[in-house]
């Protein structure tokens, strides 16, 4: 039998609103005191969604925020417009954001000072992004050009590109406000008068944090649950010897006793309802993957950097690349954790995985 292709898989999902997307500097009102926002992103995922929630803080009228969109003039001014369109003349009261990717908190130190307001979010993403932003040394760099290397990458050229890349993270994300109020998970935040259960989720972000209300029965998912796309998991240089699949994985559990009715609103592509349809999808591809990259190193011990063709079939630049390593990597180690793999160093200081035995 052939497996479900991408656009079979996604016709099993529903959209609400169809292919009705806002337009540029507008929203789009997706449940009562629920408005979507869409801004342009310059990357392959060309596209963030971002949430304006109607609330009521200490005793004021006006919004609360859920994430930012990357630093850049094209998002700073596409907000302008949101302000001046969409928010009935009140103020933000206040920026969630649900993790740390330069495209939610980008833009949360400047929204928080444009509007004298304070930033919410997981404290395990508030300090790597504050870490992130401030340094030339993380996130890029010869770090991560050393772990790609340890992981099979040879190519002089490329490595030395990511060598260059180290203040990647600062260009989007400059700085972070200088305090923050905590999200921890089970907490329940009450924005205007309703109660929005945090959900931490792991293996995407170090704590990212979905938001669900139960009287709207919907779920703000950010990246942990997409409608088309599978989430980036990936081993990063900082924590090289980590399983972010199997935290991921564990952490899709926890969404599977919210409502068959819950409507999703992921951080990219469109409000959907099928999220037990979609975990499962989920859950099936990377066990799919994680066969094929079992199989791979059954025929030859393999390096990350030598699996890349079986997880991925079309062409990838650089910067995919880089991803691309990460979620190799991260599939290796599940399988290595498991037991099902075993490690080994060459003489060339690359890692190679090959069954027992
Ligand atoms: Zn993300």
């Amino acid at each position: 039998m052939t497996p479900p292709t991408k656009n079979e898989l996604e016709a099993r999902l529903h959209y609400p609103l169809g292919d009705t997307l806002p337009e540029p500097g507008r929203a789009l009102v997706v449940a009562p005191g629920v408005k979507w926002i869409r801004m342009a992103l310059p990357f392959a995922l060309d596209h963030i969604n971002l949430w304006l929630l109607r609330d009521t803080l200490d005793g004021r009228e006006g919004w609360t925020v859920v994430d930012c969109c990357i630093h850049r003039d094209e998002a700073k001014a596409q907000w302008e417009q949101i302000f001046a369109n969409e928010l009935d003349g009140l103020p933000v009261l206040r920026v969630i954001v649900t993790h740390m990717h330069p495209d939610h908190i980008g833009l949360a130190k400047w929204l928080c000072e444009r509007w004298n307001c304070m930033l919410w979010i997981s404290a395990t993403d508030y300090n790597s992004a504050r870490i992130g932003s401030q340094s030339t040394t993380g996130f890029g760099g010869a770090s991560a050009a050393d772990f790609f290397a340890t992981h099979g990458m040879s190519d002089p050229e490329s490595l030395e590109k990511i060598r260059g890349r180290a203040s990647y993270y600062p260009s989007m994300v400059p700085g972070v406000p200088r305090s923050f109020v905590r999200l921890l998970d089970g907490q329940t935040v009450t924005i205007g008068g309703r109660g929005w259960r945090c959900i931490a989720g792991y293996g995407h972000a170090p704590e990212h944090m979905a938001l669900y209300n139960d009287d709207l029965q919907v779920l703000i998912s950010g990246d942990m649950v997409l409608p088309r796309i599978s989430t980036n998991v990936s081993v990063y240089d900082v924590e090289p010897e980590s399983d972010p699949l199997a935290l991921f994985l564990d952490s899709l559990e926890r969404y599977l006793p919210l409502p068959e009715a819950t409507l999703v609103l992921p951080s990219h592509g469109k409000p959907f309802t099928g999220l037990h349809e979609r975990i499962q999808q989920l859950k099936d591809h990377h066990t799919d993957r994680l066969a094929e990259v079992l199989d791979a190193c059954a025929q030859k011990p393999c390096s990350a950097f030598d699996i890349l063709p079986v997880l991925f079939t079309r062409a990838l630049d650089l910067h995919q690349t880089t991803f691309a390593m990460g979620e190799a990597v991260a599939h290796l180690h599940r399988l290595w954790f498991q037991g099902r793999l075993q490690r080994s160093t060459g003489a060339d200081g690359v890692h190679r995985f090959r069954p027992h035995g």
